[in-house]
């Protein structure tokens, strides 16, 4: 089969983990007989040098005609000085409003080679693990584009007067509601099965809105085990037993706040990948989806070849299996990463927090690639 997928590797060492994640797509490819065909696109700050807007038209007018979308990581010192809508990150906004995807998708998981990385005991993580072992993996299918974020919001008075008011409004509509959930329930399936619909029913109209329409919706995915948790408890348990989530599924807000948590205790940002994903557009074949990297254009150590390229890799792998349903080749690229992980690899800042092991390796960005398309051939 043949895909079209736009390229943005944006600034700092986006161009750099974003080439790694093209050459793992490329030996995929040639593995499993599929041909992707790459429309390189610039948004963000070098875009900004050589038009004058972070997201020029026809970068977007290009990445709708796409398949889907590979971005590196946009920004950097040298534009930090610019205004709100001329900043680079305006073009991650304007990518997700322009693809239309509304479904953000991270996964958090603690790879038994990186269990150093992970700020719990090991107690704590094999006491919620199935089987026993001191490890989780979980997915948070976060609400992108509604609730408080885009709600009505404004200030009464001018601040000064006791009686001066501010508000924001979260404000969910059944069918965003379901679209998530749908996307949720579609993850879960080709997971352990299990949903966990994360709210503040106990207080909030729209929470109990959700938890209803989730419960309407369960009845329609029977195979798959739906539960449901306020969103206090869950940051509590996302820290005191994380291995007892598989999906979780909530609102812009919840999701914001708990993926960043869910980030922090699976150990290092250059591991971590993410997809953002929307309905099939008229006129396309695959959802809208846009695939990235959960880390910055990491000024500090761009064009050092000390960039870890796996986030960007995982994130190829996740387009393979979210956009294109391509599951076994999307396993391929995973089991890749975690073989040349088990072998000793590791770029320094997985290194640098993990216990030394004998047959640790610190390697550069092109190394750690070139070990992950190697096992790949070999998968
Ligand atoms: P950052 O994620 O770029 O870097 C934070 C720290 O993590 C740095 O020490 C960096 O060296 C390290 N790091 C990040 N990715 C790494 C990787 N793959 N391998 C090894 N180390 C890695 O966050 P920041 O420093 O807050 O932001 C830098 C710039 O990136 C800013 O301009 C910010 O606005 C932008 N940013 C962009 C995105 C995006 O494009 N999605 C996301 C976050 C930040």
């Amino acid at each position: 089969m043949n895909y079209s997928i736009a390229l943005v590797p944006g600034d700092g060492i986006g161009p750099e983990v974003c080439s790694k994640a093209v050459e793992a797509l490329e030996t995929a490819g040639d593995k499993y007989g599929h041909i992707f065909n790459f429309v390189e696109l610039e948004a963000g700050g070098c875009a900004i040098d050589s038009t004058g807007e972070p997201l020029p038209a026809a970068t977007l007018d290009a990445a709708r005609q796409c398949d889907a979308l590979l971005l590196g990581a946009v920004g950097g010192p040298k534009w930090e000085t610019l205004h709100g809508d001329k900043r680079p990150e305006r073009a991650l906004l304007g990518l997700r409003a322009g693809l239309g995807v509304f479904a953000n998708l991270r996964p958090a998981s603690l790879l038994p080679q990186l269990k150093d990385a992970c700020p719990l005991k090991d107690e704590v993580l094999i006491a919620s693990n199935e089987q026993g072992k001191a490890t989780f993996d979980l997915l948070i299918v976060r609400e992108l584009t509604g609730g408080i974020y885009f709600g009505e919001r404004g200030r009464d008075g001018d601040g000064k007067a006791p009686d001066g008011s501010a508000y924001d409004t979260e404000r969910y509509n059944r069918a965003e509601i379901e679209r998530v959930l749908r996307v949720g329930y579609d993850a879960a399936r080709k997971r352990r099965k299990k949903l966990t619909l994360v709210d503040k029913a106990n207080v909030l109209e729209s929470s109990r809105f959700w938890r209803e329409i989730t419960q309407e919706m369960a009845v329609g995915y029977k195979d798959i085990e739906t539960n449901y948790l306020y969103v206090d408890n869950c940051a509590m348990q996302l820290v005191r037993a994380p291995g007892q989530f598989d999906v979780v599924v909530t609102s812009n807000l919840f999701g914001d706040i708990l993926s960043d948590e869910a980030s922090v205790i699976s150990g290092s940002i250059g591991m971590l990948a993410s997809a953002s994903i929307g309905e099939i557009p008229t006129g396309h074949k695959y959802p809208a989806g846009m695939y990235e990297p959960i880390h910055g254009s990491a000024p500090d150590i761009a064009g050092r070849d000390l960039a870890n390229p796996l986030a960007a890799i995982l994130s190829a792998a996740m387009m393979l299996r979210y956009s294109f349903g391509l599951l076994k080749e999307a396993a391929a690229i995973e089991a890749a990463v975690t073989k040349v992980l088990d072998s000793g690899l590791r770029t320094k800042d997985i290194a640098s927090r993990v216990k030394t092991g004998a047959n640790e390796k610190i390697v550069g960005t092109k190394e750690m690639a070139a070990a992950v398309i190697k096992a790949l051939e070999n998968e």
